[in-house]
């Protein structure tokens, strides 16, 4: 059984109303008409394939400066429900808008303390914030240090249209990792095209896990192949990016392409217990 770490709840409707989505399924050459319908697909695809935990990912645009991203708000109140309906399936990252001043903070607070969110999702590009402003960032970073809350951060280039690649490069989050050592930190999608800099941060920073997000497995790097089979193995986490990229597709293509190529306790790790150390203590 299996632990996706990055799954968005999202639905054809909610994805048609935003712009800069809808580029990222360009991008992604998915069709409109095979996007789910309901966020009760998502535990029903899961179950076709053996995903038996996944986490949710909120998003929080609301004082972001940049108008395409007016209608890209989940709220974490939305994201908690649906995981609190999901019979321990599925576990809600809340998301905030670092530029919403002492709000951000109050956000993530109450997203914590009394949803039950479990981390926090930070989309720099989308937010137009770097990871390592630490007037917009440090209050948060202190907060989820001390509670041991962790951060998954979107890295490297995004499907997303309507904003700017600058803001998620993998080298702002060593500077982050070094300030706030016990920051639990994953930086998704191994920052391509920066993934030797991504790798180069984890190695640094104990801290620091990677997810596999977004790619299938055949295409992802093979210089990325030694580290995930070897020293990084602890770090590396199994996840989708669904609904652009499905459990079942992921599976399927993980099996004949990549599991072959990998160590029965790398994937052990990869697919499961990475996830849990993650989300321990
Ligand atoms: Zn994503």
């Amino acid at each position: 059984m299996s632990f996706d770490i990055h799954v968005h709840p999202w639905t054809r409707s909610f994805m048609k109303r935003n712009g800069p989505i809808m580029k990222a399924c360009g991008f992604f050459k998915l069709g409109v008409e095979t996007l789910p319908t309901s966020t009760a697909q998502l535990i029903e695809e899961m179950d076709e394939c053996g995903v038996a935990k996944a986490v949710i990912l909120g998003q929080d645009t609301h004082a972001t400066p940049n108008p395409k991203f007016s209608n890209y708000t989940l709220k974490n109140d939305d994201v908690a429900s649906i995981a609190g309906a999901s019979h321990d399936r599925l576990i809600a990252f809340a998301g905030i808008d670092p530029n919403a001043g002492p709000d951000a903070l109050r956000e993530l607070r109450r997203a914590v303390k009394e949803l039950g969110c479990r981390g926090l999702k930070i989309h720099s590009s989308a937010n137009s914030v770097y990871p390592n402003d630490e007037r917009k960032m440090g209050r948060i970073y202190e907060f989820c240090q001390e509670r041991g809350v962790p951060i998954l951060f979107h890295t490297g280039t995004t499907g997303l249209g309507d904003c700017d690649v600058k803001y998620s490069k993998p080298e702002f989050l060593d500077e982050v990792c070094q300030r706030y050592p016990d920051l639990k930190v994953v930086m998704a999608h191994f920052g391509w095209p920066w993934a030797d800099v991504t790798l180069a941060v984890a190695l640094r920073n104990p801290n620091v896990f990677i997810d596999v997000s977004g790619w299938r497995p055949r295409y992802l790097p093979p210089g990325i192949i030694p580290y995930l089979n070897g020293i990084l193995q602890e770090r590396f986490l199994f996840g989708t990016d669904y609904p652009m990229l499905r459990q079942t597709e992921w599976m399927a293509d993980f099996d004949r392409s990549l599991r072959p190529k990998l160590k029965a306790a790398v994937v052990e790790r990869l697919l499961r217990r990475n996830a849990e150390r993650l989300l321990s203590d």
